[in-house]
């Protein structure tokens, strides 16, 4: 329930850009960010393109939310770069190891495994059947006649034969061939959101941010989670406490408290009361998504603590401005 990581992620959280993205993936509308491939800037992410706006700005903004562990990075593909112009059309060829000519003839090896005799394909082709150029036989089944025993290849430049050709690089935009040495790799991926990230825990982020950012606007110091010693001793935490000046005097301190579609019972009014005791905050507000129980409020009032009802940030923004400036 508590924000626990840095303060990275609450600035991740305040970015409308961030909101926007995690509302697609917690309705539903996107399960994976695919990339989509681009014959000259090799994959973009069209989603995320039309949620920053700039294309330049997407790999930056998924990295950011990877590191924070909002998403989960997938390997998707490698894509290949031209050294030379940084164009991503780039083919791929196999060619002869002895004079790196492209112009190689790929077959495969046959074997007649009644006769044991073995030669490429095309030697065994007749017409439309495979005949045995040593003993004559056709050639009826693979596996039971006959088998593949592998691949052979042939260069039509300096005529050599060879089993496994050599790769090389050529690109359609600059014409320049490159070895696999000298090629750019980068790695390409998908992206989804962190299991743990649930529509809860990003409200409740979102929220949090929100308070924060509104918080800093009124000139207060926020820490969040925040510390707390009290009289006993013993150390609270709270998930926003904000003051200004010293931490000694005008503390404000603020618990959230989210049970969406139902009430929030009293339970984290008695938490929060058990707090407070110990710390003597100013001001003690407790913010209850949606709702809180009759119960609730009759203890909050109680207590001393200001109970706010909201069913989203704006809403919980603007009754603890209320509630900041009342007496
Ligand atoms: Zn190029
Ligand atoms: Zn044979
Ligand atoms: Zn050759």
């Amino acid at each position: 329930m508590r924000p626990s990581e840095g303060k990275e992620t609450f600035g991740l959280y305040e970015d409308r850009n961030v909101q926007m993205l995690l509302s697609k993936f917690l309705s539903g509308e996107i399960q994976t960010i695919e990339p989509v491939y681009d014959s000259e800037v090799g994959y973009r992410y069209p989603v995320i393109e039309s949620t920053v706006g700039e294309a330049s700005q997407v790999a930056a903004f998924l990295n950011k939310l990877e590191e924070a562990g909002i998403l989960e990075k997938k390997l998707y593909d490698k894509i290949i770069f031209c050294p030379e112009c940084g164009s991503a059309d780039v083919s791929t060829r196999y060619c002869c190891p002895f004079c790196k000519s492209f112009d190689i003839q790929k077959s495969s090896l046959i074997e007649h495994v009644k006769c044991g005799y073995m030669d490429l394909e095309n030697k065994f082709c007749e017409g439309d059947k495979y005949i045995c150029p040593k003993c004559n036989e056709e050639l009826r089944e693979i596996d039971v006649d006959y088998r593949k025993a592998g691949i052979w290849c042939t260069c039509n430049n300096c005529k050599k034969s060879f089993d496994i050709p050599v790769p090389s690089h050529f690109c359609r935009t600059c014409g320049a061939i490159s070895s696999f040495e000298e090629v750019i790799i980068k790695d390409v991926y998908s992206y989804t959101l962190k299991e743990n990230v649930t529509a809860e825990s990003s409200l409740n982020w979102f929220l949090v941010a929100a308070i924060r950012e509104f918080l800093m606007k009124e000139g207060l110091k926020v820490e969040s989670p925040g510390l707390l010693k009290g009289k006993s001793g013993a150390k609270h935490s709270f998930d926003i406490v904000a003051y200004r000046g010293g931490k000694s005097q005008k503390v404000i301190v603020v618990d959230l408290a989210m049970s969406p579609g139902d009430v929030v019972s009293e339970q984290p009014v008695i938490a929060l009361f058990a707090k407070i005791f110990d710390v003597s905050p100013e001001k003690a507000h407790l913010i209850a998504i949606p709702k809180l129980s009759e119960n609730g409020k009759r203890m909050a009032e109680l207590y001393k603590i200001r109970a706010i009802e909201a069913k989203n940030q704006e809403e919980a923004i603007v009754s603890l401005k209320e509630s900041l400036k009342a007496a």
